[in-house]
């Protein structure tokens, strides 16, 4: 069977979907108040376009997908899509990153699906007001009664927590302090200029460094390994039940080993999460393109991966990096 497997030997294990570019949230780390122009509905996969892209690539060697979004969950059967994707036999796990405002009443039958195993929960801080600020919506009690069902779940929970420069960077500790008793990751992810040019200034940079040291202030902290391919580096601390893990997704220490690729709403295909897209999967496939066909595009696709992000934002040809996150999938 032939791999993917781009210039620099690494080979693409791991595809990020996004379903659907909508979303009921509007956090302002990732769009404007008014949200995004969202697509017509047309210009999106259907279901059966998106499982068949991903069977082909499965049989290219990926074996891990991660759906996402806009938020997953506001497209209309997503559990049944779920469903279907489980009929995948050569696929061994489907993540799920939510906002998990709207999931509470879906997580039994999730719970039913063997290959979903981790669901990423967003949730960037723990106080109401403040979080509803951040995401424009009420959301928080669904957000929390979400969160505490899933740690309750057999699903493995990871929190995602942007961290916010000015905003929620005083929570920092008091999501460390939330893996002492619960069965949890908490992950804290760089701030990214995918905002949809909805953001406020920034006023101070937190990287990866300046978590990790705002962390040690309070924690004794052990670096635990990760899989080559992971987006985090994690940390366990002695005596907590759960662990926690940082995202250097701006500064971009991890490019390295890096095994994605993605497929935006609209079909899209992105060798990077910096880079602007770089084919139009969608209409190869509504223009009758087979799957052997399909099978040498992303086998010639893959070579054009770049080194790293950094690469990926120089070689961009549509202007910088600030389209919203939800239309390419977080
Ligand atoms: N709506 C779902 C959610 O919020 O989890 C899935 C899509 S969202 C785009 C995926 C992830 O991207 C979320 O964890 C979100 O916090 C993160 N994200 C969005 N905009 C970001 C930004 N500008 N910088 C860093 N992370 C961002
Ligand atoms: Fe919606 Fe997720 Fe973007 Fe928030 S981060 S606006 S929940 S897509």
């Amino acid at each position: 069977m032939s791999k993917l497997i781009d210039n620099f030997g690494r080979q693409i294990a791991y595809v990020r979907l996004a379903v659907t570019d909508r979303c009921n949230l509007r956090c302002q780390y990732c769009m404007p108040a008014h949200g995004i122009d969202i697509v017509p509905k047309q210009e999106l996969l259907t279901f059966k376009e998106m499982y068949r892209l991903i069977r082909v690539l499965t049989e290219l060697g990926v074996t891990k997908v991660r759906l996402t979004g806009g938020e997953p969950f506001v497209r209309k059967d997503f559990v049944g899509f779920l469903e279907m994707l489980s009929y995948n036999d050569l696929l061994d796990a489907i993540n799920i990153t939510t906002n998990g405002a709207l999931i509470s009443k879906y997580i039994a039958d999730i719970e039913k699906l063997e290959k979903v195993k981790n669901i990423n929960l967003s949730i960037d801080s723990l106080k109401a007001v403040k979080f509803n600020e951040i995401t424009r919506r009420n959301a928080f009690d669904a957000v929390f009664k979400t969160m505490e069902l899933l740690e309750k779940s057999t699903l493995k929970l990871k929190l995602n927590v942007v961290v916010q420069s000015g905003i929620n960077t005083d929570e920092i500790k008091d999501f460390v302090r939330l893996t002492k008793d619960r069965n949890l990751a908490v992950r804290f992810i760089e701030e990214m200029p995918f905002n949809g040019n909805g953001q406020r200034e920034m006023n101070e940079n937190w990287t990866f460094n300046k978590i990790l040291n705002e962390i040690e202030t309070e924690f004794k902290v052990t670096e635990v390994q990760s899989e080559k391919s992971s987006t985090s580096r994690n940390y366990t601390i002695e005596n907590h039940r759960g662990t926690f893990g940082i995202i250097p997704a701006f500064t971009r220490s991890i490019c390295n080993d890096c095994n994605r690729i993605r497929i935006t709403s609209t079909g899209t295909f992105k060798n990077c999460l910096f880079d602007d897209g770089v084919f139009n999967l969608r209409e190869f496939i509504r223009n009758g393109a087979s799957n052997d066909d399909l099978k040498k595009l992303f086998l010639s696709l893959v070579k054009e991966k770049p080194a790293n992000g950094f690469i990926a934002e120089a070689n961009r040809t549509k202007g910088g990096v600030s389209e919203s996150m939800s239309t390419i999938g977080g």
